[in-house]
């Protein structure tokens, strides 16, 4: 039987192999679209959410979210700093300061390549974690700019799109400079 990868999933996470999970990079049009609620809080969700966390670690990331592995579901992680790890599965932005704040961003779907990116400073968000109890968490610094960036993923934007058009096309020439080689 061919091996199954993330990409075919429909019905369910069962189906899923233990292995590494594949990152997709820009140009995947699991990237471009608004991700699906998830509906059963069940064991294959939990074990999804558990290598999700493998491949950021590996990918050396701070933020992941399950279109950057190929899977159309609200749920991402994130670990910034000494922090602990922590899941959001179907979140909400409930409020967004008004203060906004110039950062510095990468993708690991974007690999090598850096812009800063303005976005609240401090934020507001509902979710649901990986044994389906919810939580509210309010953030600011690094772990509100993670939490932005992952839930764009589940709006279908990456980082680029958030930059001015002559900005975006360069850090993306830079990209396929670096993929070239
Ligand atoms: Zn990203």
């Amino acid at each position: 039987m061919p091996a199954l990868r993330a990409g075919d999933l429909i019905c369910g996470f069962f189906e899923l192999e233990w292995s590494m999970l594949d990152i997709v990079t820009i140009g995947a049009e699991v990237l471009t679209r608004a991700a699906e609620p998830v509906k059963d809080f069940d064991q294959g969700l939990k074990d999804f959410i558990e290598r999700m966390f493998d491949a950021m670690r590996v990918g050396r990331g701070i933020g992941l979210a399950a279109p950057q592995v190929a899977v159309g579901k609200r749920i991402f992680v994130v670990q910034v700093e000494d922090d602990v790890p922590r899941v959001f599965v179907n979140p909400e932005l409930v409020r967004t300061g008004e203060r906004i704040v110039s950062l510095e961003e990468g993708c690991l779907s974007i690999p090598g390549v850096y812009a800063d990116v303005k976005r609240s400073a401090e934020i507001t968000v509902q979710a649901w974690n990986e044994r389906g109890r919810p939580f509210t968490l309010d953030a600011d610094g690094l772990l509100a700019r993670v939490v932005l960036h992952e839930l764009d993923h589940l709006n279908g934007v990456l980082f680029v799109d958030r930059l001015p058009e002559a900005a975006k096309a360069k850090v993306l020439a830079q990209y396929e400079k670096r993929r070239r080689y």
